[in-house]
């Protein structure tokens, strides 16, 4: 599979700005409190709050999801564990060495990542799995403080567009230099690069859009960039 390579290096701040990794409390974005608020009364056992980003704090790999699924991470609290979108995502991180179990069901299991961390673009439960570009936007912060922590010649793994485009975001690049494309590859300063893939959502996966093959060699492409075994 050809890896497309976006011409125009981006600029990562040599400064980020100071924001917090996570915060349960947080209720910047009305509807999406709301809405966890109403999901809350009708799912008690589950967690409805504000996923925490999941993985190794020195992670060369940072993957940035879309938001977290109704009866997945918002139920577990945990980042793709317990639906369906997690089935593929972490059988291929255990492949290619991240995960320590192919398998995340739920949050008190003993799975642990090493060299990945795994965050999302929107950190609350949107309705209908889409959140809302100002929503994105205050949740920004968020992933700012995320991937101010990836290392030189590090890696960020959009999955969607979405992800895509909050990663633009909180790496302070523009989107017009940086297009989403699956199996796009971009460079970003200090070696790092942001790669693109569709997202590992059950459509994507049952319709055939993005398949097993497909992830993998993204997934092969980062562990070139990274100059780890591929699986
Ligand atoms: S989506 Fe992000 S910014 Fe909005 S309420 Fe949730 S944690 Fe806060």
């Amino acid at each position: 599979m050809m890896f497309r390579e976006s011409k125009k290096a981006g600029i990562v701040p040599e400064a980020l700005p100071a924001s917090p990794t996570y915060d349960a409390g947080c209720r910047r974005c009305v509807r999406l409190a709301t809405f966890l608020d109403d999901v809350r009364a009708a799912y008690p056992a589950y967690r409805c709050l504000p996923v925490p980003p999941y993985g190794d704090p020195a992670a060369r790999l940072v993957i940035v999801g879309l938001a977290p699924g109704l009866h997945g991470a918002n139920a577990t609290g945990r980042p793709f564990t317990g639906d369906y979108a997690g089935i593929l995502l972490y059988e291929t991180l255990h492949a290619y060495g991240y995960a320590s179990s192919p398998l995340s069901r739920t949050a008190d299991d003993p799975l642990t990542l090493a060299d990945c961390r795994i965050t999302n673009a929107v950190k609350c439960l949107p309705p209908e799995n889409k959140p809302l570009p100002g929503e994105m936007r205050n949740c920004n912060d968020y992933l700012t403080a995320d991937l101010s922590l990836l290392p030189a010649g590090g890696a960020v793994l959009a999955l969607g567009r979405i992800a895509h485009d909050a990663a633009l975001l909180a790496l302070g690049l523009r989107r017009n230099h940086f297009a989403f494309a699956h199996g796009g590859r971009h460079a970003l300063s200090h070696g790092r690069a942001l790669f693109d893939s569709y997202h590992c959502s059950r459509y994507n996966t049952n319709t055939g859009r993005l398949t097993a093959t497909m992830f993998r060699d993204v997934f092969d492409a980062i562990a070139d960039h990274l100059g780890r075994p591929r699986a």
